[in-house]
C-alpha cells in the first residue's frame, strides 16, 4: 500500500471507458471504484486525455456523473495556462494509460498496486428470466 500522496494522471478513452472515441464507451470494470478509492486515500487525479473542446467536456461530465471530479484536466494544476515556454508533459508521479507498453493493467491490479488489498466486490446482478414474474 502506498502511503504518500501521489499525483496520478489518468487517460480516458480505452482506460476509464472502452475506447469508442469520439463517443463515450462503457466504463471499464472497477475503473471508477478504483479512482474513487484513490481520491479517498488522498491521491490527486488528473485527467490526461487527447480530448479537447466539447468531447473533453463530455468526458469530464461523464466522470462527474460517476463520482469523479478531477484535480486538474489536461494540465498539472487547475490554474495552469498553457504556455509554450513550458513542457507539455504534465507533472505526475504515475500515469495510467492504455497506450502503456504492455497495455493497460486491469483496474483490479491497479487497485492492488496503488491501494492494496482486493478490489471491491461487485454485487452480483440478478438476471431476470423471461418468466421471472411467475415466481
Ligand atoms: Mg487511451
Amino acid at each position: 500500500m502506498i502511503r504518500e500522496t501521489l499525483t496520478i494522471a489518468v487517460d480516458f478513452d480505452g482506460t476509464i471507458v472502452e475506447d469508442e472515441y469520439p463517443r463515450i464507451g462503457r466504463p471499464i470494470i472497477f475503473a471508477f471504484d478504483t479512482l474513487k478509492k484513490l481520491q479517498e486515500n488522498g491521491h490527486r487525479l488528473i485527467l490526461w486525455t487527447y480530448r479537447k473542446g466539447s468531447a473533453l467536456q463530455e468526458a469530464v461530465k461523464f466522470c462527474e456523473e460517476n463520482g469523479i471530479i478531477f484535480y486538474a484536466v489536461n494540465c498539472s494544476f487547475p490554474e495552469e495556462e498553457f504556455d509554450s515556454s513550458h513542457s507539455r508533459k504534465i507533472h505526475a508521479d504515475v500515469f495510467i494509460d492504455d497506450r502503456n507498453i504492455g497495455g493497460l493493467k486491469s483496474w483490479g491490479e491497479i487497485y492492488q498496486q496503488l491501494i492494496g488489498g482486493d478490489a471491491p466486490a461487485r454485487p452480483k446482478i440478478q438476471k431476470k428470466g423471461l418468466f421471472s414474474f411467475l415466481k
